[in-house]
């Protein structure tokens, strides 16, 4: 971190302020120009509060040099992380594919579109009890209920599941659930992602709706620095001033986090787009920009859908997806798992 002083001639506030700094365990390098004082910090500055010191009369400007997170940076890891769930490789040149109703609506329901996904070439089904609504009138999911009927899913089609956490009061409902779900709305719940740090499950961490990369990078931060390094990151879209689209898909996140960090991202053209006409070519764009993964929403009968029904896939939409995916896969030098398709 590097801090351009403004006052050089206050040589006490300097001097306090240097203090200050050793005081955190930080060594101080000061460099005196004709017109300009820098302090440049040495040591792990995660913990200096960069706007306090920007805020302190002395000071012209505060610059970090070394990212805030430390876990999930790749100068640290420079190798891929490869996250496994029940086989399915996600990372290091693995690519997957999850896809299933938006809401888990009845057994029958997740079960069939289960199956249908599964012979489309998803290898696992993601499906929501809990369901985060702008409305509290709206469908609020199954709960408890519909996790149960998620494991019978599971079961029949030996997928693993995904689906999404709301509260950490439901964690113990969670811990058989292959990958717990972290939506979008809940991305800054640090209780919760603390709590969910200490879990031995990988955790699929959407962006929130107007959070920048770093934001996000800390909140899979959280979840690191409690233990817990299997976090898969997923695009889902930001919140823009364009109305033709539910949010703005951010490919670019894609290219970036991939210089940032060694986590596996994935990417949601669904809930990215709103509209199911979409799904198709912002999946291949994905897939073209570096993404390790898709979540898809699929539903049997997507007029009837209790949730998201406008930007859900038939099967069959679905299958042209995935072998419009299968054809690019290779070009960009990454191998999906097979399913044994129908
Ligand atoms: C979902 O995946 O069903 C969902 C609610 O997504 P998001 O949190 O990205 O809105
Ligand atoms: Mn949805």
């Amino acid at each position: 971190m590097i801090i351009v002083i403004k006052d050089q001639k206050n040589e006490k506030q300097i001097e306090s302020l240097k203090n200050w700094i050793k005081g955190l365990g930080l060594d101080v390098h000061m460099s005196r120009g004709e017109n300009s004082l820098i302090m440049g910090l040495i040591g792990d500055t995660s913990k200096v509060d960069i706007d306090l010191i920007r805020s302190l009369d002395i000071v012209e400007s505060v610059q970090r040099i070394q990212e805030p997170y430390k876990n999930a940076n790749r100068k640290f890891h420079p190798e891929d992380s490869i996250i496994d769930v029940g086989g399915h490789k996600f990372g290091g040149g693995h690519f997957q594919i999850i896809a299933g109703p938006c809401s888990v609506e009845s057994r029958e329901q997740v079960i069939e579109v289960a199956k249908a996904v599964k012979a489309a070439g998803a290898t696992i089904l993601r499906g929501g009890a809990f369901k985060p609504r702008t409305s509290p009138y709206s469908f609020q999911g199954l709960g408890l209920e519909g996790l149960e009927y998620l494991k019978e899913a599971r079961k029949e089609t030996g997928m693993p599941i995904c689906t999404e956490i709301m509260s950490e009061r439901h964690i113990d409902a969670f811990l058989d659930i292959d990958i717990i779900q972290v939506g979008a709305r809940n991305m800054q719940n640090f209780e919760l992602l603390k709590r969910l740090g200490k879990v031995d499950k990988p955790i699929l961490l959407k962006r929130g709706l107007a959070n920048t990369i770093e934001e996000w990078l800390m909140s899979a931060e959280y979840i690191m620095s409690e233990g817990n390094m299997n976090v898969i990151l997923c695009e889902r879209g930001i919140r823009t001033f364009e109305p033709y689209t539910r949010n703005t898909l951010d490919l670019s996140a894609i290219p970036i986090l991939k210089e940032k960090t060694h986590l596996p991202v994935i990417v949601d053209p669904s809930h990215a787009s709103g509209l199911s006409r979409l799904v198709r070519p912002m999946s291949l764009a994905a897939v073209g920009a570096g993404a390790d993964g898709l979540i898809i929403e699929v539903h049997n009968d997507p007029s009837k859908a209790l949730c998201d029904g406008a930007q859900s896939l038939k099967p069959e939409q679905f299958k042209e997806v995935v072998d419009n995916i299968d054809v690019m896969l290779p070009i960009v030098g990454k191998k999906r798992d097979k399913q044994e398709r129908v």
